[in-house]
């Protein structure tokens, strides 16, 4: 039988459209960009039509965009880069405690080279409130990175209320924008933010390709050098292959993204009203009112979510006990203990993230197995 795939806050699978066209594509366009020839200018063109494409997604300027290696450089190049540019003006930094680790590993690497960081908690739905936001803001803040949308419980930031409280003292926003492309319509002049960070493999293009958006005039120092690619921002010849999968895959969400975002919303739905009906007895860790149409992240009080993925993965079921990143390890996710879970509930998690195609006899299929898994262990104890 076919593997169910409910991981996609991991990963998504490459849309088979966009493998066939950069399969078909990529030996047009092997130039190097850098070139003054014909065939420099090829891959040059190709580019920058890709970087339209995702300019226009989150409506920003061609020019804005910075293409990296994926989320995690750009959050790398973003955070540090401003940081640098900035420190002699002040030492003291923003962030929350639910940031992914490519975010927070930053913001630790920065603390020991003397800036001060204020990591903000978050409610019991996942969200920071503007106020304790406020109150954090001093003098010496030159930058605060908040995530767009988190990628274990799917809460969604009020950012364009906490960029304006920023703003008004003058601070730079940074967020983090990679699970929101392709789940949430995103729009950078009406959120308000600096710099915001993206991702192609969370939108069904390739993975090690991502983006940079950098407002026209926001001072960072670039933190990868060598030649002038990304008008200076970013050296490094180009991944022309992976910009293209990316270019494409939200050429797509452009062109279908409201009808994705139906579809999981509806099977999200079933979903959950197939978990309440079945298993009375789990929490839903996932229930914040506004919050990505994707994820479900539920607690199976009393049980081991590890033993449970196990179990599900040999019955070719595809889930996360949080983010993938922390897959193997044994401390329980800090994001669950952010919003209030203690250590055994936030080991019993599941996290179930929905795409674009799976469907409706999936879901069904994955609420038998869960079932079948859950009362097989139980016996087991
Ligand atoms: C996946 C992810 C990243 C990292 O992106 P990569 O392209 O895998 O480096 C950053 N932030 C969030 C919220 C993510 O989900």
């Amino acid at each position: 039988m076919r593997r169910i795939y409910f991981d996609h806050n991991a990963t998504t699978p490459a849309e088979p459209r966009v493998v066939k066209l950069v399969l078909e594509q990529a030996e047009n366009f092997w130039g190097n960009p850098s070139s003054g020839h014909l065939d420099g200018e090829k891959a040059k063109r190709v580019i920058e039509e890709n970087r339209a494409i995702i300019a226009k997604a989150i409506n920003a300027k061609e020019r804005e965009i910075v293409f990296t290696s994926g989320g995690t450089e750009a959050n790398n190049l973003a955070i540090k880069g401003v940081a640098e540019a900035l420190g002699k003006k002040g030492k003291h930094l923003i962030t929350s405690s639910i940031e992914h680790e490519s975010v927070r590993r930053v913001f630790r690497q920065l603390e020991k080279k003397g800036f001060e960081v204020s990591w903000l908690g978050v409610d019991a739905e996942g969200v920071i409130d503007p106020r304790v936001f406020e109150k954090a803001l001093r003098e010496d803040t030159i930058l605060v990175s908040i995530m767009l949308a988190n990628n274990e419980i799917g809460t969604i930031q009020p950012i364009k209320q906490l960029a304006g409280i920023a703003h008004k003292k003058g601070v730079y926003f940074h967020c983090d924008g990679v699970q929101g492309l392709g789940k949430i319509p995103i729009d950078v002049e009406e959120l308000g933010v600096d710099l915001m960070s993206l991702s192609g493999h969370k939108v069904y293009g390739f993975k090690g390709i991502g983006a940079l958006y950098i407002r026209r005039g926001v001072k960072f120092i670039p933190q990868i050098v060598g030649g002038h690619q990304e008008r200076n921002r970013r050296a490094g010849t180009e991944n022309i292959v992976g910009i293209m999968s990316f270019g494409y895959a939200v050429k797509l969400y452009l062109e279908e993204g409201k009808e994705w975002e139906k579809k999981v919303l509806w099977l999200r739905d079933k979903l959950e009203k197939g978990l309440k009906e079945r298993f009375p007895e789990i929490k839903f860790n996932s229930r914040a009112r506004n919050r990505l149409p994707n994820t479900v992240n539920v607690s199976f009080p009393g049980m081991d979510g590890e033993i449970i993925l196990l179990n599900l993965d040999a019955l070719g079921v595809s889930v996360s006990t949080g983010s993938a990143c922390r897959a193997g390890m044994v401390e329980p996710s800090y994001v669950l203990r952010a919003i209030g879970l203690d250590e055994a509930e936030a080991k019993s998690a599941l996290r179930i993230s929905l795409g674009k195609d799976n469907t409706e006899e999936e879901v069904k299929q994955f609420l038998r197995v869960l079932e079948a898994v859950l009362n097989r262990i139980k016996k087991e104890n």
